[in-house]
């Protein structure tokens, strides 16, 4: 493989690590936020539903940030606005994730260091927050079999960006 090729490879698996830092940060409005006191949808539910008026939300509308945007900060079905806490929280983890995967070049300790801001920040609004009433264990138990599957598949990713800065050209 010639020079452009290699560093057209290194590119992508950088871009496809904060591909994923993006969704997992989408990820985080389900997975932290029903965790919290006062939700009762599971976990493992794949739905999103709107806050406000519990519409069902359509895929496109779950765009991460961009969507919020697009539909000026409201619910497409209701129009009430949508607590800022969710954006907040896909922005900041998205956010923070990108600036530790630069500033530590995508190595293991960026991996390491963004693995421990997720739960962290699952913990803190946990203790912020309390905990939801109903079925708190279960969809903990949920939750963290739900993480290792997905941290393993972005440790994966940080394995070919590994592989593929071995070529020396
Ligand atoms: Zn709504």
């Amino acid at each position: 493989m010639d020079d452009s090729k290699i560093l057209m490879l290194k590119l992508i698996t950088r871009l496809v690590i904060l591909l994923a830092y993006y969704i997992m940060g989408a990820y985080a409005t389900t997975d932290i936020l029903r965790l919290l006191k006062g939700s009762t949808l599971s976990v493992n539910a794949p739905d999103c539903y709107c806050p406000i008026c519990g519409h069902k939300i359509a895929l496109i509308h779950q765009v991460p940030i961009v969507a919020y945007f697009f539909n000026k900060k409201a619910c497409p079905y209701c129009k009430s606005y949508i607590p800022v806490s969710e954006i907040f929280l896909e922005s900041f983890l998205f956010g923070g994730s990108t600036v530790i995967c630069l500033l530590f070049q995508f190595g293991w300790l960026a991996y390491l260091i963004n693995l421990l801001l997720y739960e962290g920040t699952k913990i803190t609004l946990l203790l912020k927050k309390g905990c939801r009433e109903e079925d708190f264990r279960r969809n903990l138990f949920r939750s963290v079999g739900n993480n290792v599957v997905l941290f393993g598949m972005i440790a994966f990713l940080f394995l070919l960006r590994m592989i593929v800065d071995m070529y020396k050209g």
